[in-house]
């Protein structure tokens, strides 16, 4: 385990592996399934509208102009998984946590009133893990089938996307690949970087999840207008430094444009 990504805090990891989604298109157009995205959210606390704890993921999409012009919002927890080359399964940041606290933390996204909701599963293969292997481990693709029959039983989504650790790529600091970490595309028309799809079913939005989307969207909004950003390549997170909201686009270098902070090296 001497590779630069295995030496990171869990927390880093997982903040470094969440960003990496937003810069890689094919990751982001997969889990917009065909919509369009208008903004992201990342690491969004719910004490913003009086709550306890943070949304993972939160996507701002919309529908096709042809169908519908409404605004919709998919909430995801995300879990990483490390893989070594050796073929050994390591959970980061809820490495306790068994299937029945996932469900729990999906259950909560949809108590407080979020439309959809979905388990994003992300497996970091070590430096290369797949020269040696010619899949997952088994036991990792056993346990993705018990997650699937759990989640899809209580009408929530299931997606998986498998990145290999690129050492070389991080240490050259090229800022395209900076976090080092490259999707395994897999077959298919088209090809897709995810190998498990399970679209969750749409219902209505309730509150506080409605007071939650409606202040990030008068923020976003607030921010296009002061040219900070634009749709379609916006990231919302919260500088735990400066506490407050801040937009992100990619490509930069992920730090806090009030207080300099480096943002990946935050913790919640
Ligand atoms: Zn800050």
């Amino acid at each position: 385990m001497s590779d630069i990504l295995y030496k990171f805090e869990s927390q880093f990891r997982e903040k470094r592996i969440l960003w990496r989604v937003f810069e890689l298109a094919p990751l982001r157009y997969s889990l917009a399934r065909g919509r369009i995205f208008r903004w992201f959210g990342i690491n969004i606390p719910f004490s913003l509208v009086g709550g306890e704890g943070d949304i993972d993921l939160l996507m701002a999409l919309r529908d096709l102009p042809v169908r519908n012009f409404a605004n919709i919002y998919e909430t995801l927890e995300l879990k990483t998984t490390l893989i070594s080359r050796d073929g050994r399964a390591i959970s980061l940041k809820r490495s306790a946590s068994k299937a029945k606290q996932l469900i729990g933390q999906l259950k909560k996204y949809r108590e407080w009133g979020s439309p959809s909701v979905s388990l994003l599963e992300i497996y970091v293969c070590q430096h290369g893990f797949f020269e040696h292997h010619q899949s997952l481990p088994r036991e990792v693709l056993a346990a993705m089938d018990d997650k699937l029959a759990s989640v899809a039983e209580r009408e929530f989504g299931y997606f998986v996307v498998v990145l290999q650790h690129n050492q070389n790529a991080e240490r050259s600091g090229d800022l395209s690949d900076y976090f080092g970490l490259r999707a395994l595309i897999t077959g298919g028309n088209p090809p897709t970087p995810m190998i498990q799809r399970l679209a969750p079913p749409a219902t209505e939005p309730r509150a506080p999840f409605t007071v939650l989307t409606t202040l990030l969207e008068k923020f976003v909004e607030q921010q296009i207008e002061a040219g900070r950003t634009k749709l379609g390549s916006c990231i919302v997170t919260l500088c735990t430094r400066c506490r407050k909201l801040i937009v992100l686009d990619h490509r930069n270098d992920y730090r806090c444009g009030q207080c300099g902070d480096a943002l990946v090296m935050q913790t919640t």
